[in-house]
């Protein structure tokens, strides 16, 4: 059985807007990922494309300077060292080592190598037999991935060809938004040249690019709770991740910079940008032209999947699809972007439950929290830790109630151990 989403407003004011190339920021703030460390030292010079971190993925400079410092991030989503670096006149790039592959795993490790976080997906995914290239970017705002399907086509087909090929996995399927004409053409002239490749139209629905809906109504396998994709043998890559594999292979420099929108309502110049990893959330909101004094919303990545932050001096990390500044009211909930009127009682529309892509039932789960007797049975039976934290039913509520926090709270008082309960 198929799982359908619920349709979001589609403001994608960028769609038409080719990728401008971010001029150099004055300095970056290079992530230094979280199982590596840092391998340079302040007042250390180095080129842009140029290691300077250990990991299982490595951080590169993303741009050429002088490294000031390594500094504590403090992310909402977690804190992080990162490596400072004064960008300076010259920009020059490091000697590039052109990586080899001739089987999964030297492929598997080449991509690690290059500092892409594909990377990971390939290593998890390692006994995959289908490919998902996943270009359905439901939620508001971005358009990261649909201009990078336009712009760099060939570069996507060339990655589907390679991944194909050294992981060894036949069935690929591309998904595309069925309201996109010309993503649809340009990714089924790009399945005409590479054994195997199918485009699937689908609706342009949310929360359609999640891993659940993905493996289950395209490779038609069920993702059990706490199950990946990569469990399922499903391997899910961005069209821009393929990309950039191919590029690695054509180019050999490695993962520095990345496609991001800018966007929302304090934007005067919304535009889709390339950009240093580690560029400041300042200088793109400089270069979009936006207004940052009133703005009450500032999120990283998506409106229902990213995150809120209020320092706009975050550096953009790798996998940053997106930075849109709002100054309307917002609701609590995850990202949703009605306007914050007072929560009001719940008045059993059901509309979060059927807006849930898998059946859940937040208003029960809502009224359970409030029960005095057998409530941790009755949560337990509603089964919250299903909850993928899509978001869906916050953004449907009409009675504005909270429903991610519900589900969370659901979650923490079933994680609590007997004797700390009731
Ligand atoms: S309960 Fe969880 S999975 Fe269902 S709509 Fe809400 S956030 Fe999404
Ligand atoms: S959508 Fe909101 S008002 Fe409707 S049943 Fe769910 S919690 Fe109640």
């Amino acid at each position: 059985m198929k799982i359908w989403g619920i349709f979001l407003d589609r403001d994608k004011n960028t769609e038409k807007s080719i990728t401008i190339a971010l001029p150099t920021p004055e300095r970056v703030y290079v992530p230094v990922p979280h199982d590596g460390e840092a391998e340079v030292k302040a007042g250390q010079w180095v080129l842009a494309g140029s290691r300077i971190s250990s990991g299982m993925v490595p951080s590169h400079a993303s741009v050429s300077g002088k490294v000031e410092e390594i500094k504590r991030i403090d992310d909402p989503a977690g804190s992080y060292d990162a490596v400072v670096i004064k960008a300076d006149a010259e920009q020059k790039q490091a000697a590039v080592k052109m990586p080899r592959a001739d089987d999964r795993d030297s492929f598997i490790s080449a991509v690690c190598a290059s500092g892409c976080t594909a990377g990971f997906k390939l290593a998890a995914a390692r006994d995959a037999d289908i490919l998902i290239i996943n270009g359905t970017e439901s939620e508001q705002y971005v358009t990261s991935e649909y201009r990078c399907i336009l712009d760099d086509s060939q570069l996507i087909t060339a990655g589907i060809a390679l991944t194909s090929r050294l992981m060894g996995i036949e069935n690929i399927i591309v998904a595309v938004p069925n309201d996109l004409p010309e993503a649809i053409s340009a990714m089924e002239k790009a399945a005409g040249e590479v054994k195997g490749c199918t485009v699937s139209k689908v609706r342009p629905d949310y929360p359609g690019g999640s891993d659940l809906v993905l493996v289950n109504n395209l490779a038609e396998r069920k993702l059990r709770a706490g199950e990946t994709a990569a469990d399922q043998k499903v391997l899910i890559l961005m069209p821009s991740e393929a990309a950039f594999i191919a590029s690695y292979f054509e180019t050999g420099v490695p993962f520095i910079k990345r496609r991001v929108t800018v966007d929302g309502d304090l934007v005067k110049t919304p535009c889709v940008v390339e950009a240093p990893v580690g560029t400041p959330l300042s200088e793109l909101l400089a270069f979009a032209d936006a207004n940052v004094d009133p703005a009450e919303k500032l999120v990283v990545g998506g409106m229902m999947t990213g995150r809120s932050v209020t320092d706009t001096e975050l550096p953009l990390g790798k996998n940053d699809d997106a930075v849109l500044i709002f100054m309307k009211p917002i609701d609590p909930g995850k990202g949703s972007l009605k306007i914050s009127d007072a929560k009001t009682n719940c008045i059993k529309c059901g509309r979060c439950m059927r807006a849930c892509p898998i059946s859940l039932m937040p208003m029960r789960i809502e009224k359970a929290l409030h029960k005095k007797k057998n409530r941790k049975a009755e949560l337990a039976r509603l089964r919250p830790e299903l909850c993928i934290r899509c978001g869906a039913c916050t953004y449907v509520c009409p009675a504005k109630r909270d429903l991610n926090r519900v589900i969370e709270r659901a979650n923490e008082l079933l994680d609590r151990k007997e004797s700390e309960e009731e």
